[in-house]
């Protein structure tokens, strides 16, 4: 995606992050541009600080107690760790996945239209004094939640499997198409962003495949940011990789120019396996 002067659009803008849990230091002058409808993985050995980089991008750290932040992160130009921000409403714009595939205990059908009919649907509506346009939320119908079960699941590839069986339990899914009903799910808030923090890693080979495919094919309409220790599935599907070690963002630049050509020795250690 660029703008009309061929660059590529920023979509969050991480601005000298600083994260302590207590008195620990966990991340450490994080700067980093993410790009719109680009998928960006963060790498790096374990407790380097990628689920805790990826939660401070919805302010999932706001529910660990004694955290410290510091910095901004700007998402489209909106400072999210701004005291009048509301993390409930951040989420809806950054939905997130998780490990382990964690459907509700419903039928595949509830744990769909689950946030819909919470936060209901958007409706433009004209105001017949001023014959403004506005946009109102309301309770949406049987028809509209029909609609959005079967659009998100087919976005998360998992209609053709699962549409004649939609009132059974989420629990009767394999693993990787309960990981791609949780991808639907997330969808039916209607996100700009999806952050992932290791979505294969319980999963077969087969299973990874699939989502591998469903994350490439998803940067078509949102921004994607993936936490993966899989180096390997960094470079098959990411446009930009950034390396965290002991909290540090030590290298961050395209995915081929990063794994082909690092440059910082430590890039390179931990690409080799010398770390
Ligand atoms: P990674 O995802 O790269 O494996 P994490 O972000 O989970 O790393 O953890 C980074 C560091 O923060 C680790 O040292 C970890 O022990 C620590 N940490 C993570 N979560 C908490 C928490 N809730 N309370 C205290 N320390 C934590
Ligand atoms: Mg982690």
């Amino acid at each position: 995606m660029k703008n009309t002067s061929g660059d590529q659009i920023s979509k969050i803008e991480v601005k000298d992050l600083n994260l302590w849990f207590d008195t620990k230091h966990v991340l450490k002058d994080v700067s980093i541009e993410i790009y719109e409808k680009e998928i960006t993985a963060i790498i790096g050995p374990s407790g380097c600080g990628k689920s805790t980089f990826l939660r401070c991008l919805n302010r999932m750290n706001d529910l660990i107690p004694s955290t410290k932040i510091e910095g901004e992160i700007l998402l489209d130009g909106k400072n999210v760790l701004a005291n009048d921000i509301d993390p409930v409403d951040l989420r809806k714009d950054v939905g997130m996945v998780f490990q382990k595939p964690n459907p509700f205990p419903k039928s595949i059908y509830e744990n769909i239209v689950f946030a819909p009919k919470i936060h209901g649907v958007e409706e433009v509506k004209k105001d017949p004094r001023t014959n403004k346009e506005k946009i109102v939320r309301r309770k949406p119908t049987k028809d509209e939640l029909d609609q959005i079960v079967e659009k998100c699941l087919r976005r998360a590839a998992l209609w053709d499997e699962v549409k004649d069986r939609l009132n059974k339990s989420a629990y009767d899914l394999s693993g990787g198409q309960q990981q791609r009903l949780c991808i639907a799910r997330t969808m039916s808030i209607e996100p700009e962003v999806i952050l992932f923090d290791e979505p294969c890693s319980a999963l077969d080979p087969i299973a990874t495949a699939k989502i591998e495919d469903l994350l490439v094919d998803l940067r078509k309409d949102y921004t994607v940011v993936i936490v993966t220790h899989n180096m390997q599935q960094a470079a098959r599907v990411a446009d930009r990789t950034a390396f965290f070690y002991m909290g540090d963002l030590v290298e961050y630049g395209p995915t081929k120019k990063l794994f082909e050509k690092p440059e910082k020795e430590l890039t390179e250690q931990y690409l080799t396996g010398r770390m």
